[in-house]
C-alpha cells in the first residue's frame, strides 16, 4: 500500500476514532470526505465524487462541500440516519508549523441535535436507551435540546417495548452489545456503559434504586459525555415514568388509530393531533404530542385534567386573552438549552425576555378565575423572573445582530468601562471630521477625503490634478488610477487608537454578553420548570378551544366497567370528510353488551364507527373533550385494534400470518377492562377456516375468565349474528336505503344483524367495467338460486351449530322458492310426495317409506 501524506495520515487516525460516524475534515475552505465516507456521501447528497490525486482510477475517493454551506448537508444526512463528527482545523492555518492541528469538535447523531436547523420545533427528539435483564427492560429517554430526561424499570414482553419506542418515535436508540442483534437499525447505536452516576440525580434519588433504570439512564450521560462532549448541566431533573399509569396503546393500534400522524405516513396528513393541536407555544405542541401518545388510565388524573379544560372552555374571553400572550413566547426549552450550550446569541437572550415577560401577564389572567388543581400548580410557576429580564432588558440593545463577537449588542449605560471604550471611539470618528476639514484648508485641497479600508486602515485621498498641492508630511501609500492616497503620523497613531477602541469594545460587549449567558444558564432549572407550567397552560387552552368550536362533551370518567356514547363522532372524519357526518350511539359494558358483531354493506362505516368509539375513549383518557352528546367512560387499561391488511412483507409474513399474529397478541394482552376493535378476523384466509377463526375468537372473548374484554367486531360473515345467543353478544348493523336498485349508504348504526354485504354495487361505484359488472351480478343471483352463495343468517344456537345436511338445505331452498298463492292442487300433492321421499332419506331418519 503507497504511503499515506502526513494529512491523510491524519485523516485516517482521526477515522480510526469515529468508525461509525461520516468524517468532514477541514481542509482549506472546504469540509472533504475520504474513501467510503465521500462514495456514501456524494451519493445520498448528490455531490461530485472526485479522486485525491487528481482523478485517478486508483486514486482516493473525495467529496466535500464548503464550510459556509454545511449546515444544510449535515440536517439531510442526519434525517437519514448518518451520524456526523466534524474535524475541524483548531489553529490558524497561516499561523501553524507544518501541518495543521485538527480535532474532532462535534459529533452529531439523530439523538444528539442542539442545531435549531435539524431539529422539528412540534416534536421532542428523544435519545432513548434500552438494556435487559431476563424479562426485565431498564428504559431511560432524554430530549438534549429541551433538557428533559425520564427513567422507568419495568417487567416486560417485547411487544410493549416496541410499544414504547413507537410511542417515542426516538431520534436515536442506544442499546448495549447484547442487545445489538435485536435492535437493528440506521438509527440504533451499540453504546458503550459507564459507571459515572450524574451529579443531578443524588445517591439517594429513588430512581438510583432500580439498577436497570441507573444502567439505561448513565448510558445515555456516557455516550453524551464521552462520544459527543456534550455537558450534561443542563438536564437538571431525571423524572421516574411508570408506564402502567399508562392506558396501554400497542405500537400496531397507535398507528391504526392515525394518533399522531396518517396511516399512509404522510406527517402532514389527517390524524388525532391535527384536530386537536390549537397550541400557541413550541412546548404546547410537544407536551399535547406527548399527552395524546400516552393517555392517562387513572380516573382521578383524567378528571383532574378535564377539570382545567372545562374552566378554560367556560371563559371565553380569558381563554382568547391568554392564546395572544402564549403566541408572543419563543421556544424557552431550547432556548434554555441553548444558553447551557453556549450557542445562544443575543437574539436567543432578547427572545427569552418576550417570553419572560409575557408570564406576569398569564399569570393575572388566570387568577380572575376558580382555579382546578393543575392550573393553580402552573400558575404558581410563571413568577420570579421579573430581575432576570430587568437584567437583560438593561444588557442587550432591542434589535442585535446574529454575532455576538462584533459589537453592537450591549446597550449603553450597561457598563462603565464600555462606555468610555465608546466614547473614545467616538472621539475618534469626531477628530477625524476636524482633521479632514483641517487638511482641506491647509492644503486648500476641496476634494481631498479621509477614507478607510481593511488593507491600509485609514488614508487621505487626493485627486491626481491636485498632487501638486499636497505637502511635505503626506506619505504615499497607493496609487488608483484617478487619485493617491497618503497617510500621515498623526492619522496613523488615531487610527491606533481608534481601531484598538473598536477592538476592545467588541471583545468587552463579547465578554460581557457571555457573563450575561453565564448568569442566565444558573436559572435553567427554573426556566424549564416554568417552560413545563406554560406547556401545561397551552395544552389545555388548546383542548378546550378545539371542544368549543368542534362541539364536543365533557366526558363523565369513573372507574365503571361502561363505555356509553350518545351521538358520537369521529373527530378526524367529521372534520375532513367530505360530507355531513351521521353521529352514532354506542353501547358497551362487561355485563350485558360485553362484545358487538357490527355487520353491513361494504363502504357503510363500519370501520369508521369502530375507530371513533376507540377515540372517544382515548380523547376521554388523554383529558380532552369528546365528539359525542354525552359519553360515559369507565377507565380502560388498554386499547386493542387489529384494523385492515397491513402486509408485513419486510418481515416475510403473509397478510394472514400478520393478521393472526395481531389477534393473538391482543389475546395474550387483553383484561376485562381492555377495548378491542376487530376488523374482519379471518378474511385473510378460506371462508371456512376464516369464519371458523372468527366464531371462536368471539366466543374465546366472551367465554375467557379474565379476558372478557369490550369488543367490536365488524364483519362480513352475516352467520356471525347467530352468536347472539351467547349472553353478552349483541348484533348491530349499518343502515341502507335501497331503491330501484340504487343503494344508499345511510352510516347509520342500528340494532339487528345485516345479511348482504353490496360488494357488487360498491365495485359498481368503484369504476369497475359495466359488463364485469353485469356478469358479477349474474353469478351471485345464481349462487343464491343454488344456495351456495353465503348462507343467510343462521339461528342457532352455539351449542346446536353443526353444518345443515345437504338434503335439508335442498329441502329449505325449495320450499322457499315456492310461491303458495300460484300453485295447483295437483302440485301440491307432488311436492308434498318430494319432500316425504327427502324427508326419508336423511341420515338418521329411520324411515323407509315405500314398506
Ligand atoms: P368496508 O367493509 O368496505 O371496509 P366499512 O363499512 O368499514 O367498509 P368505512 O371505511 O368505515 O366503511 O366508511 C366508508 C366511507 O363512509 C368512508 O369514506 C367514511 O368517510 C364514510 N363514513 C363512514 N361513517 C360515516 C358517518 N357516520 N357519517 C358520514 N360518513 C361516514
Amino acid at each position: 500500500m503507497t504511503k499515506l501524506s502526513p494529512m491523510m495520515q491524519q485523516y485516517r487516525d482521526t477515522k480510526d476514532k469515529y468508525p461509525d460516524c461520516l468524517l468532514f475534515f477541514r481542509v482549506g475552505d472546504f469540509f472533504e470526505l475520504f474513501f467510503d465516507d465521500a462514495v456514501q456521501a456524494a451519493k445520498e447528497l448528490n455531490i461530485a465524487l472526485t479522486s485525491r490525486d487528481g482523478n485517478k482510477e486508483d486514486g482516493i475517493p473525495m467529496a466535500g462541500v464548503p464550510h459556509h454551506a454545511m449546515e444544510n448537508y449535515l440536517s439531510r444526512l442526519v434525517k437519514r440516519g448518518y451520524k456526523i463528527a466534524i474535524c475541524d482545523q483548531v489553529e490558524d492555518p497561516k499561523a501553524a508549523k507544518g501541518l495543521v492541528r485538527r480535532e474532532v469538535t462535534r459529533v452529531i447523531t439523530p439523538g444528539t441535535i442542539i442545531e435549531d436547523n435539524f431539529l422539528d420545533p412540534t416534536r421532542n427528539n428523544w435519545l432513548l436507551a434500552l438494556c435487559r435483564e431476563g424479562r426485565n427492560w431498564g428504559v431511560a429517554y432524554a430530549d438534549i435540546s429541551t433538557g428533559e430526561f425520564f427513567c422507568s424499570e419495568l417487567e416486560a414482553p417485547r411487544e410493549q417495548i416496541e410499544a414504547i419506542i413507537s410511542a417515542l418515535a426516538p431520534g436515536e436508540i442506544l442499546v448495549p452489545p447484547e442487545l445489538s442483534r435485536q435492535f437493528c437499525g440506521p438509527f440504533v447505536t451499540t453504546a458503550a456503559e459507564a459507571g459515572a452516576d450524574p451529579d443531578f440525580a443524588p445517591k439517594d434519588n429513588p430512581v438510583w434504586l432500580h439498577p436497570l433504570a441507573r444502567r439505561a439512564t448513565t448510558m445515555i450521560l456516557a455516550y453524551l459525555g464521552d462520544k459527543h462532549r456534550l455537558s450534561a448541566r443542563h438536564f437538571n431533573t431525571l423524572s421516574w415514568r411508570d408506564f402502567n399509569r399508562y392506558l396501554y396503546l400497542d405500537a400496531v393500534s397507535q398507528r391504526n388509530l392515525e394518533l399522531v400522524s396518517a396511516l399512509s405516513g404522510d406527517r402532514s396528513g389527517p390524524s388525532l393531533l391535527k384536530v386537536l393541536d390549537a397550541t400557541s407555544t413550541a412546548m404546547g405542541g410537544r407536551l399535547l404530542r406527548q399527552m395524546l401518545i400516552t393517555p392517562l388510565a387513572d380516573a382521578q388524573g383524567i378528571n383532574e385534567r378535564l377539570d382545567a379544560v372545562e374552566v378554560l372552555t367556560d371563559n371565553f374571553l380569558v381563554r382568547k386573552k391568554l392564546q395572544r400572550l402564549l403566541a408572543d413566547m419563543y421556544d424557552l426549552e431550547r432556548i434554555v438549552t441553548k444558553v447551557s450550550y453556549n450557542t445562544a446569541n443575543a437574539r436567543d437572550l432578547n427572545a427569552l425576555k418576550t417570553s419572560l415577560d409575557a408570564l406576569p401577564g398569564l399569570s393575572e389572567l388566570l387568577q380572575d378565575m376558580e382555579l382546578p388543581t393543575l392550573l393553580q400548580a402552573a400558575r404558581d410557576r410563571l413568577t420570579g423572573f421579573e430581575t432576570l429580564s430587568g437584567l437583560i432588558g438593561k444588557a442587550l440593545q432591542p434589535d442585535p445582530p446574529l454575532t455576538i463577537r462584533e459589537g453592537n449588542i450591549i446597550r449603553s449605560g450597561y457598563s462603565e468601562e464600555l462606555d468610555a471604550l465608546r466614547a473614545l471611539a467616538s472621539d475618534g470618528s469626531e477628530w477625524l471630521k476636524r482633521y479632514e476639514q483641517k487638511l482641506k484648508e491647509e492644503t486648500t485641497i476641496k476634494s481631498l477625503k479621509l477614507g478607510f479600508n481593511k488593507v491600509f486602515g485609514y488614508y487621505i485621498e487626493v485627486t491626481r490634478a491636485n498632487l501638486n498641492a499636497i505637502p511635505d508630511f503626506f506619505i504615499r501609500k497607493q496609487t488608483l488610477v484617478n487619485a493617491e492616497r497618503f497617510i500621515t503620523p498623526e492619522l496613523k497613531e488615531w487610527e491606533e487608537k481608534i481601531i484598538s477602541a473598536h477592538e476592545r469594545q467588541h471583545s468587552l460587549e463579547y465578554q460581557l454578553f457571555c457573563e450575561l449567558r453565564e448568569h442566565v444558564a444558573t436559572f435553567s432549572a427554573r426556566i424549564q420548570a416554568t417552560s413545563r407550567a406554560v406547556a401545561t397552560i397551552d395544552c389545555f387552552i388548546s383542548l378546550a378551544e378545539v371542544a368549543v368550536s368542534n362541539n364536543y362533551c365533557r366526558p363523565q370518567v369513573n372507574s365503571s366497567d361502561c363505555l356509553v356514547i350518545t351521538e358520537g363522532r369521529h373527530p378526524v372524519v367529521e372534520k375532513f370528510g367530505e360530507h355531513q357526518f351521521v353521529a352514532n350511539d354506542c353501547t358497551l359494558d362487561t355485563g350485558q353488551s360485553q362484545i358487538l358483531i357490527i355487520t353491513g354493506p361494504n363502504m357503510a362505516g363500519k370501520s369508521t364507527y369502530m375507530r371513533q368509539v376507540a377515540l372517544i375513549a382515548l380523547m376521554a383518557h388523554v383529558g380532552s373533550f369528546v365528539p359525542a352528546e354525552a359519553a360515559r367512560i369507565g377507565v380502560l387499561d388498554g386499547i386493542f385494534t387489529r384494523i385492515g391488511a397491513s402486509d408485513d412483507l419486510a418481515s416475510g409474513q403473509s397478510t394472514f400470518m400478520v393478521e393472526m399474529s395481531e389477534l393473538a397478541r391482543i389475546l395474550r394482552r387483553a383484561t376485562a377492562n381492555s377495548l378491542i376493535l376487530l376488523d374482519e378476523i379471518g378474511r385473510g384466509t378460506g371462508t371456512t377456516d376464516g369464519l371458523s377463526i372468527a366464531r371462536a375468537t368471539i366466543e374465546y372473548l366472551h367465554n375467557t375468565p379474565g379476558i372478557t374484554a369490550k369488543t367490536l367486531f365488524a364483519t362480513h360473515y352475516h352467520q356471525l349474528t347467530a352468536l347472539e345467543e351467547l349472553e353478552r353478544v349483541e348484533n348491530c348493523s349499518v343502515q341502507v336505503a335501497e331503491s330501484m336498485g340504487e343503494v344508499t349508504f345511510l352510516h347509520k348504526i342500528i340494532a339487528g344483524g345485516s345479511d348482504r354485504s353490496y360488494g357488487i354495487h360498491v365495485a359498481k361505484l368503484a369504476g369497475l367495467p359495466e359488463q364485469l359488472i353485469a356478469a358479477a351480478g349474474q353469478y351471485l343471483e345464481t349462487m343464491i338460486a343454488e344456495g351456495s352463495a353465503e348462507t343467510p343468517v343462521v339461528r342457532e344456537t352455539a351449542a346446536t351449530r353443526a353444518p345443515l345436511d345437504p338434503g335439508v338445505q335442498e329441502i329449505i331452498r325449495q320450499l322457499s322458492a315456492l310461491d303458495p298463492d300460484d300453485i295447483s292442487p295437483r302440485q301440491a300433492w307432488e311436492i308434498l310426495a318430494w319432500l316425504q321421499q327427502k324427508a326419508a332419506s336423511l341420515p338418521g331418519s329411520g324411515v323407509n317409506y315405500e314398506d
